[in-house]
């Protein structure tokens, strides 16, 4: 039996401490706040997207970073057997479009509670209202930790501080800040699944539209660099929605301020199959303005700064529009163009990006190479994937991994 401390109860924390004391360790929680899963109260809208109901090989393809990392812990404790650990611990679940797994009380205050109860019968103790603020190393072995209130000696330390997003839920990086001062590696923090500051003439008037189907791409000179299907919207700083989330995951370790993001708004035509559909519109409201033939094909806010982003005259007659100025206006509807500014601030990305370096972490037991009897858990990690509940599973998955590898 080790002595085993785990810093935060959030996701991975709980599972870890689980996993540790199932396996007959004494496992003390040591959480800042007054209470557990701050943030898993947020997730999901208060809701919870638990994780997603596919198979671990299906879900490794929605890692960004570090997803050879890790495969094996996904592997070992797959989305499916978290929902069938939920259920036993008296969650039911339920599982709505693409996978996306929720408690039935759709209560995210339910996962934490049933997290609580296994960590309780388990034998876990907690520690709230206390900060660990040192991780005390001699000769590459743990020897303790410090906290507001004490020191303590553990035979193990799991560091589950999350990242740094969201900071009022006790995400501070602390987790980071410790792995640094050990000299153990860590890669940038950037914002992930995060809105896109952008610039363009006509972007206060698109506030607050919504569009589906559409293919939002992000173009560095020639080369597209990311690419997504689906739901965007338009915002009081530039982009958001489904699409451009998981864009920000994927393009944020380039210079962003360089990107331009292309939307295709009819992605299911080719140009020739859109300007046959432009054609017949035309041809029903051939003595209209330019400006009142688009009403089929477009959303109202999106007309003008369509047919100002294609060069033509808003007032020219219908019939008065030539092949070439159709043409520009087929260019517009499939590459309507914006440019990118930056990300939002990383206090606002769902996910942090960056963290403790994988290569300074054994993918078995989420131990840390340079320091026996540290281990890494969660968003600490250099590891973030796109939305849809992997995050929060990739949370279970390390903090499992590291509990059950003790003792
Ligand atoms: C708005 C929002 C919605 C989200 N929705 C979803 C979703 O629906 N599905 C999904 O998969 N993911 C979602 N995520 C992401 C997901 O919540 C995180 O990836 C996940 O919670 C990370 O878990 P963690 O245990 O690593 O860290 P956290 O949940 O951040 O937990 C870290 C804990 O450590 C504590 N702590 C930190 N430092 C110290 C210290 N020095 N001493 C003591 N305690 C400390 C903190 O107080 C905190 O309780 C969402 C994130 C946000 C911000």
């Amino acid at each position: 039996m080790k002595k085993v401390i785990v810093i935060g109860a959030g996701a991975s924390g709980l599972m870890a401490a689980y996993a540790a004391a199932k396996n007959g360790n004494e496992v003390l929680v040591i959480e800042k706040n007054e209470k557990a899963g701050k943030k898993i109260y947020i997730t999901g809208k208060g809701r919870c997207n638990i994780t997603n109901d596919i198979s671990a090989e299906d879900f490794l393809p929605n890692v960004v970073s570090n997803r050879k990392f890790l495969t094996g812990c996904i592997y070992r404790f797959s989305p499916e057997r978290l929902m069938r650990f939920l259920e036993d611990g008296g969650l039911s679940l339920k599982t709505e479009r693409g996978g996306r797994v929720f408690p039935l009380s759709d209560k995210a205050s339910d996962v934490t509670a049933c997290l609580l109860r296994y960590c309780q019968n388990a034998g876990v103790i907690f520690h709230f209202n206390e900060k660990v603020t040192k991780i005390e190393v001699l000769d590459s072995t743990l020897s303790g930790i410090i906290t507001d209130k004490g020191r303590y000696s553990p035979d193990c330390v799991l560091v589950c501080t999350g990242g740094v997003s969201y900071s009022a839920t006790g995400s501070t990086g602390d987790g980071i800040r410790f792995a640094r001062e050990l000299g153990i590696q860590t890669v940038d923090l950037k914002p992930a699944l995060c809105g896109i500051v952008c610039s363009a003439p006509f972007l206060k008037e698109l506030q607050g539209l919504s569009l589906k189907n559409v293919r939002v791409s992000a173009y560095l000179g020639e080369k597209c660099v990311s690419s997504f299907f689906g739901e965007m919207l338009f915002t009081h700083f530039g982009i958001s929605g489904p699409t451009v989330l998981s864009m920000s995951s994927e393009v944020n370790r380039l210079d962003v301020s360089k990107l331009r993001i292309a939307i295709d708004l009819k992605p299911a035509l080719d140009a020739a199959a859109l300007d046959r559909r432009v054609l017949r519109d035309f041809d029903k409201y051939i003595n209209k303005k330019l400006s009142n033939a688009l009403a089929e094909l477009l959303p109202k806010k999106l007309i003008l700064p369509i047919i100002a982003a294609s060069g033509n005259d808003e007032n020219a007659p219908v019939h008065s529009v030539t092949k070439a100025q159709r043409e520009r206006l087929v260019h517009a509807l499939k590459n309507f163009s914006l440019r990118a500014v930056s990300l939002r601030p990383i206090e606002e990305g769902i996910v942090t990006a960056g963290g403790v370096a994988v290569s300074e972490v054994d993918p078995k037991t989420m131990q840390c190479k340079k320091v026996k009897g540290l281990y890494f858990c969660g968003e600490a990690l250099d590891v973030d994937a796109y939305t849809g509940g992997f995050n929060l599973q990739i949370a279970f998955s390390t903090g499992y991994a590291a509990g059950s590898s003790i003792g």
